[in-house]
């Protein structure tokens, strides 16, 4: 027995009539089991849906009826339009409000009188009108101090869904929003007692509507997609056949959930209601045992400790949105969909003439010349007719009547007519529109991080703002009794503090706020101090110094206090155990205090970790085969990495000293020779991998 009879999706649409023949971006509708169907305007959609409700009413089917847009606000946002938390009297207000004609309808009006009577710029923007609109931001980034949450709990735990209040622009959703509620509400109050909507009324009446978002399925919609199907109508039929399927396999039942928290904002039909997951965008906690290696292994090799990372740490920080002007070092939150083609239209590639390949003949050809010239940004906007020519220019859009250019340098030019010889190819120096990439596909992926050449993809793709991660804090702290900020008449005693300036800088390289912790005494108490005090302001900590299990070693002993400390013991040379733990939920990262070895155990260990606590992906970095310019006898059981550099020839040099305290030699460096774990004899001339800095992101 399945709990209805009739499955039914719609997509619906907040733009005005979109003509007669079938076309993207109108109103569809699936029905289980039928073809899907499309509608010019709202008004021919919500006159079927009645009919096709009432006939299956009466013949006592019950109704189960998804649509494709958001059935209320972020919190808060009822209550100051209507004075109550009841998404239903948003409907109604909606439902009294809204003006609809299928060529012209009131929304962006609307919606710029709802931002007026609000503190702040927006939270509406996106006027896609030629006239301006008061109050009405045409960018997102426009707006100020908005007293509402940017999305609902459910979009923000759902990425790639739009905020509601976005009402233009490619994957918008805020004006099928406004224009799907009042449809809603009467939907729901023609068929009255009949009518639920879950998930604000919890039981399932004989027609139930919900919020369904086919975005959900794309993996699955885009296998059975081909290439002529239109996406909108291939996603209502397979969400509409989707809720069937649920129904009879059982699992709709369990989809319907019953949550108290979800009875104002509402949720998407098909996600789990479990806790935010890896997937979600919200930040998370870690697991107190998540740097845990397994038990019993003495000295953990450099690759399972990194695995254990990999597998352990996850995102840390929320995202935001930037303009591209201050995107460029951040990590992408959100996949890049190209908002237009590059190129948006057909164009020429070279400084030449153009002309239809219709005309081209297999000996060498003569063209009269139209007058006129199509340049970039300075469109011909005649027709050049079949059989003449026109001069072209590099970037401009081929005039109509034009698919082939041939090169200037490859034709004689007279005042009324150009010649050329046999072989030029049809469509030749033409650029396609779309040729490098086409609107709606991917331009960058989530956890890129945004590089000059990604910032002109974005733009050339018409991306303005990216949603980003915000900054991995990154806190670093020294420690050690021994210790004191370079100056002058300091005893022999102290020792300057090298490991902070050069982890600080690290960390700003590597487009992390940096934040200074300054440096602590070997003292329990300052320690703890500290430590709360970062705990707060900081995503990731890292400590050099008393990372070891002697005496003064207080920073692993004050972790392991806390019941989160794990001492990795890793084969690895230079370093020493690493503390890792988590203090009042933050990673700590406990590096050697040998700068040489807190140097090297950054570079391998907490590079890739902070990538994935900053949302980005977890790379290991490029090396390269060269022959050693140096002999060496290493030892099996560890990985060592040795400071090097590439000499005239090409071959790599080390440092002449392997001691862990000698700076110089990093600063000598250009990169890292890293040798395997086993016994190795090296002779100059072997291939050995050499890392440069700049692969580690420095
Ligand atoms: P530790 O790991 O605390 O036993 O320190 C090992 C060695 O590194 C000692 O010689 C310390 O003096 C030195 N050291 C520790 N921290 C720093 C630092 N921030 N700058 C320079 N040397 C340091
Ligand atoms: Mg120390």
């Amino acid at each position: 027995m399945t709990e209805f009879n009739t499955y039914i999706a719609v997509d619906w649409s907040g733009g005005n009539d979109r003509g007669a023949s079938p076309k993207k971006d109108a109103i569809w509708i699936g029905v289980a089991g039928e073809d899907p169907r499309y509608f010019r305007n709202r008004g021919l959609a919500e006159a079927w849906l009645n009919t096709r409700i009432s006939q299956e009413r009466d013949a006592d089917k019950r109704v189960l009826a998804g649509f494709d847009f958001a059935f209320a606000y972020p919190d808060g946002f009822a209550n100051h339009l209507t004075g109550s938390p009841d998404p239903f009297a948003v409907w109604n207000w909606f439902e009294t409000h809204v003006e609809d004609a299928p060529d012209r309808n009131n929304r962006f009006d609307l919606a710029a009188q709802i931002n007026v009577g609000l503190p702040g710029v927006g939270p509406f923007w996106g006027n896609a009108l030629k006239r301006d609109i008061d109050h009405l931001p045409r960018k997102g980034l426009d707006r100020r101090d908005i007293p509402f949450p940017e999305k609902r709990a459910i979009e923000r735990r759902t990425k790639g869904t739009f905020s509601t209040w976005q009402l233009s622009g490619a994957g918008a959703v805020g004006s099928q929003v406004i224009m799907g509620l009042p449809m809603l509400s009467r939907l729901r109050k023609a068929f009255a007692a009949e009518c639920t909507v879950w998930p604000f009324e919890t039981a399932l009446a004989p027609l139930t509507l919900l919020e369904i978002w086919p975005s959900l399925w794309a993996g699955e919609i885009a296998k059975t997609t081909k290439p002529d199907d239109i996406t909108d109508a291939r996603q209502v039929q397979f969400v509409a056949e989707k809720m069937r399927e649920m129904d009879q396999n059982g699992t709709l039942g369990e989809a319907l959930f019953n949550r108290e928290d979800l009875t104002s904002e509402g949720w998407i039909f098909g996600v789990n209601p479990a806790p935010a997951t890896e997937n979600s965008e919200s930040a998370g906690k870690l697991k107190n045992d998540c740097f845990a290696l397994p038990q019993g292994v003495h000295w953990t090799p450099v690759d399972d400790a990194l695995a254990h990372l990999r597998s352990s740490l996850r995102c840390m920080v929320g995202s935001q949105t930037v303009p591209l002007a201050q995107a460029c070092g951040r990590v992408l939150s959100d996949a890049a969909i190209a908002n237009r083609a590059n190129p948006p239209a057909p164009n020429s590639a070279v400084d030449g003439y153009g002309f239809s390949a219709s005309c081209l003949s297999p000996g060498s050809m003569t063209l009269p010349l139209i007058e006129g010239r199509a340049a970039a940004g300075q469109a011909f906007q005649g027709v050049v007719p079949e059989g003449s020519a026109i001069r072209i220019l590099t970037g401009a859009v081929l005039p109509d009547g034009v698919d082939t250019v041939v090169l200037e340098e490859d034709c004689e030019v007279t005042e009324t007519e150009i010649r050329f010889s046999a072989g030029l190819k049809p469509f030749s120096n033409a650029r396609k529109a779309g040729e490098d990439i086409k609107a709606g596909e991917l331009a960058l992926p989530a956890g890129q991080v945004l590089r000059p050449q990604d910032i002109a993809l974005a733009a050339a793709t018409g991306l303005p703002e990216l949603q980003v991660r915000e900054k991995l804090r990154v806190g670093v702290l020294s420690t050690g009794d021994e210790l004191t900020e370079p100056e002058h008449n300091v005893p022999p005693s102290r020792t300057f503090d090298a490991n902070r300036p050069m982890l600080l800088n690290v960390a700003e390289k590597w487009g992390y706020a940096a934040v200074d912790l300054g440096y602590s005494a070997d003292d329990r108490e300052t320690l703890k101090q500290k430590l709360d005090a970062a705990a707060k302001g900081c995503d990731v900590i890292l400590t050099s110094g008393g990372a070891s299990a002697g005496d003064e070693d207080h920073v692993s002993a004050l972790l392991k206090d806390a019941g989160a400390l794990n001492h990795w013991r890793i084969a690895l040379k230079p370093g020493r155990p690493l503390a890792l733990g988590l203090w009042n939920g933050v990673p700590v990262f406990g590096l050697p205090g040998n700068p040489v070895a807190a140097f090297v155990c950054t570079l391998v260990f907490a590079r890739p970790a902070l990538q994935v606590l900053a949302g980005a992906n977890w790379t290991a970095p490029t090396g390269f085969t060269v022959p050693a310019a140096f002999n060496k006898r290493k030892k099996p059981g560890r990985r060592e990495y040795l400071r090097a550099r590439l000499n005239d020839q090409g071959h790599v040099e080390v440092f002449s000293s392997e001691g862990s305290g000698r700076i110089s030699g990093l600063s000598w460096a250009e990169g890292l020779v890293e040798l395997p774990d086993g016994e190795l004899q090296i002779n100059p001339g072997d291939p050995v991998r050499y890392i440069p800095f700049g692969n580690f992101g420095l």
